[in-house]
Parts: C-alpha cells; sequence; structure tokens
C-alpha cells in the first residue's frame, strides 16, 4: 500500500484517498514571465511521478496544476511591480502576449521531459470572480479587513483561533522576525497580515474591478480559490517545491481554514530543492540554468548540452525529498547511468527465450513496488533496475539463458516501471523525434538544390530531383517564395 510523507504531518502516512478510486491532486504552476529552469523541473518531474504511479495503482486522477499569470513575485506578494506587466511594458506587448509565449515555452520543455500534462491547467487571470468570492468569504468570517483598497488577512485575529504556521513549524514571533519591511507595510496592521487583494496603482495595467478597489488578487489567492473550484472543499494531494511551504502554502492553509473553517488539503507534499554549489537555484539568486541551455549545451557553467532524459533521470535518481546538488559531472555520470539503462532495455527486446532460466530474475516487480510505495523511492526503483540489468546482459552475452515467462515478465516489469512510471524514454522515441527533424532537413535540403538548379536552368538535375521524390510518395509543390512539400 503507498505511503506518502505528508509534511503537515510530518510522518509517512498510509494513503486513503477521500473517495475511494479518485484522488484529487493540486500542484502549484509555474510563473510564466521567463523561461523554466532546472528548479521548475524538479517539482514537475516529482508531481509526475506520483501521478503516473497513482495511474498505476487504478486511481482516476484529477490533476490540476495553474499557471501563475496574474505576475505576483514568487515569494512575497506584497512586493513591487507586477513582473509579466513589467515585460509586457518594457517590450510593448499585451500581457497576456507574455503569458503565452512563456506557457508555450513550458509546454514544449515539459514535453521534452515527459511530464504528462495536467487534467486541468487554469490561469489565475480566468479565475479573478472565484477569487474576489473567496475573498469575500474570509471578510464574512471576519478573518480580512481592508485599508486604503486592499484587502488583507488579519493574522493576529485568525491565530487566535486556528494553528498559524504549522506547515513549516513557524510560531508568529520567528515570522514577526522573518518578515522583511516591504510595500504596503504602513497599510497593514501587523508586518505578518498578507494580502488577499490589492489595489492597483496607476501604473499598474493587470488589474480587475472589486468590491474594494480596481486591482489584483493576492498570489496565494489564486491556488486556494482555484483548487476548491476543481477538486472541492476538501481534496486529497496538495504538492510543490519546499520554498513554497513558507509564506504561500501557509497562507493558502489560513485562507481555506478562514473562509471554510476547515482545511482543503488532506496529504501536503514538498520535493526539496536543487542547488548550484549548495545554494538554491532561482530567478532570485541569478544562478539558474534554464531548461532549453541544458538541451543545447549553451550556458557558462555547462561543459555540454544535456538531453532531457538525462535531466529527467538526474532528477530521478534522488529521492524527491533530498536535495540534488548540480554540477557537470553529475549529469555526466546521469548521462551514463542512463546509457546503460537503456542499453539492457534494448537488449532485452532483442532476446531470444530458452527452455529454461540460468539466470535469476528475482521477484523485481514486488521490489519495484516497493520502493514506489514507500514514499516514492525511485533511486531504489533504479537500482532494482540496474540489478535486473545484469541478467539482461549475462543471457545477451549469450553466458546464460532465460525462460519464456521469465522474459516476458521481464519485458513486462521494465515497461511499467521504467517507462510507464518513472517515464524514461528508453525506446528511443526521442531520438525518433530528433531523427523526424533530420528528415526533414534531408527533404529540405534536395528541394533546396532543386531550387539552385531551376535558378541555373539545369532543367535535367531540377527533374530529376522533383521526379525521385514524388516516386518516393511526396508532393511537391513550387510557391513564389519557393516550395511546400507533404508526405
Ligand atoms: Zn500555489
Amino acid at each position: 500500500m503507498l505511503q506518502i510523507y505528508n509534511t503537515l504531518s510530518r510522518q509517512k502516512e498510509y494513503f486513503k484517498p477521500l473517495h475511494e478510486g479518485h484522488v484529487g491532486m493540486y500542484v502549484c504552476g509555474p510563473t510564466v514571465y521567463g523561461d523554466a529552469h532546472l528548479g521548475h523541473a524538479r517539482p514537475a518531474i516529482t508531481f509526475d511521478l506520483l501521478y503516473r504511479y497513482l495511474l498505476h495503482l487504478g486511481y482516476k486522477v484529477r490533476y490540476v496544476r495553474n499557471i501563475t499569470d496574474v505576475g505576483h513575485l514568487e515569494h512575497d506578494a506584497d512586493e513591487g511591480e507586477d513582473k509579466i506587466a513589467k515585460k509586457a511594458r518594457l517590450e510593448q506587448l499585451e500581457p497576456m502576449e507574455v503569458v503565452q509565449y512563456f506557457t508555450n515555452r513550458y509546454h514544449r520543455d515539459m514535453e521534452l521531459l515527459n511530464v504528462l500534462p495536467p487534467s486541468i491547467e487554469p490561469h489565475a487571470s480566468g479565475h479573478i470572480i472565484e477569487q474576489i468570492a473567496f475573498v469575500q468569504k474570509i471578510m464574512d468570517k471576519g478573518y480580512a479587513y481592508v485599508s486604503n483598497g486592499s484587502v488583507y488577512m488579519d493574522v493576529e485575529k485568525y491565530a487566535k483561533d486556528y494553528p498559524y504556521g504549522k506547515l513549516s513549524g513557524r510560531n508568529l514571533e520567528d515570522i514577526v522576525t522573518e518578515t522583511r519591511e516591504l510595500d504596503g507595510q504602513q497599510e497593514k496592521k501587523h508586518s505578518f497580515d498578507f494580502a488577499l487583494w490589492k489595489k492597483a496603482s496607476p501604473e499598474h495595467i493587470m488589474h480587475w474591478p472589486s468590491p474594494w478597489s480596481e486591482g489584483f488578487p493576492g498570489w496565494h489567492m489564486e491556488c486556494s480559490a482555484m483548487g476548491t473550484k476543481y477538486l472541492g472543499e476538501q481534496f486529497d494531494i496538495h504538492g510543490g517545491g519546499m520554498d513554497l511551504m513558507f509564506p504561500h502554502h501557509e497562507a493558502e492553509i489560513a485562507q481555506s481554514c478562514a473562509a471554510l473553517g476547515h482545511d482543503s488539503v488532506r496529504y501536503w507534499m514538498h520535493n526539496n530543492m536543487i542547488t548550484i554549489a549548495g545554494k538554491k537555484m532561482g530567478k532570485s539568486y541569478n544562478n539558474f540554468i534554464t531548461l532549453e541551455q541544458f538541451f543545447e549545451g549553451k550556458h557558462e557553467l555547462l561543459e555540454q548540452p544535456f538531453s532531457p532524459m538525462t535531466i529527467r533521470f538526474f532528477i530521478l535518481q534522488a529521492h524527491y525529498r533530498s536535495t540534488v546538488d548540480f554540477s557537470n559531472d553529475a549529469l555526466v555520470a546521469a548521462e551514463k547511468g542512463l546509457a546503460r539503462l537503456t542499453e539492457a532495455y534494448q537488449r532485452l527486446m532483442k532476446l531470444q527465450a530458452s527452455a529454461t532460466s540460468t539466470v535469476e530474475i528475482g521477484n523485481l516487480r514486488e521490489r519495484c513496488q516497493e520502493a514506489m510505495d514507500d514514499d516514492l523511492n525511485s533511486p531504489i526503483v533504479i537500482s532494482h533496475l540496474f540489478d535486473s540489468a545484469r541478467a539482461i546482459n549475462t543471457v545477451f552475452d549469450g553466458k546464460g539463458t532465460i525462460s519464456e515467462a521469465d522474459l516476458n515478465e521481464l519485458r513486462e516489469v521494465w515497461k511499467t516501471y521504467a517507462m510507464d512510471i518513472l517515464g524514461l524514454q528508453l525506446d528511443g522515441a526521442q531520438e525518433a523525434g530528433a531523427g523526424m527533424d533530420a528528415y526533414k532537413g534531408a527533404v529540405d535540403m534536395l528541394l533546396n538544390m532543386r531550387l539552385e538548379a531551376k535558378r541555373q536552368k539545369d532543367w535535367a538535375t531540377s527533374d530529376k530531383i522533383r521526379n525521385e521524390l514524388t516516386a518516393l510518395g511526396f508532393t511537391i509543390k513550387d510557391t513564389k517564395d519557393g516550395f511546400e512539400w507533404s508526405l
């Protein structure tokens, strides 16, 4: 039975969904004003692993991952200019153009990492009405106050009725000393009060009407509003990076308890951080490497490009609650490990069965399941697969035999655990994708040669290229600017 570590109770718990056979799961998604970096890949892959495993266990999963596009900062909703609006202003774009551009790029990165798309991907900007209604509920319960057109959570009052800081293990005194002096402090009763709604300043271009002012919701509000809208007032799992635990998730808990009288989330799950030389990787630390830079090898800290599968494997080689420290050497080691696994998988698919087995395949399936059931212990699953690779290589090298039953079982387990659950594309699907590009490039090259031949009035060559491509099944159309083709 699946056990997961619940950040709230600080222990592993047997997972029992609220509604039998169904799981509701919410994960904080990206803020879309820049490219995704390695730090974004970790929560995406961690919760993809969970999503894939829940599906494997036969659950019907509603997986909601939001897009933060109202442009709040990552660490404090009260601070400074909306970043999307700032980018839009600087580049003379409609804010939604910035949002769409980076959302598309995020999707492309996720697809390359073989991260499954969520069931619902709501945008904060599309749920302003729900957020206003949620703020109103908190107002009605008396846990919020209006100041100068903005609405703030009355944390002191809330903390008298509910434990504030229970997720991150903080108390109000800790929080007072941690809170930085920021914009909007004069309006608040206490520095630790956080914004539920902010009145927009005149230069703020993303704003909406509300009962309190023309403005925009506080960052924490979108997850409370969209989580309960799509998953109900109580749902199973809420995930995100450890850096979101405070203030973001703590604030979400406070908003739910204040508005609904109870917590919405039953299991809180947090992945640990990726560090570079021991420091957190992130936009605010200016040491981040985007996923695209990894794939292309274009960053001063990188000695070579690393494929999306290498990045995925690198992340899955660590347990999600451990830190992962980035270095070229660590990624090169991951690349080698993945190559060994890929080779074993491809050999496994080619093996011939014999009458009996001389290799021991062990109870690989049970051991993999046991590891996944133990709070998604992907590094242990990977080590079991490496063990099994030894048996595969023995048979492949002709130093042992495998029976048909054992061979089928081994193929099944590798497909299930390596491909479906870990999401590693060991069958060359990614190279086939790259092969498509090469093939398209080759056809374009031939047609460009034909174009050049035509310019030189070399009709024989031009006709030969066209006729031979046509014979192969291509349709070629000459256009004003050159050519179009299809197969
Ligand atoms: Zn969130």
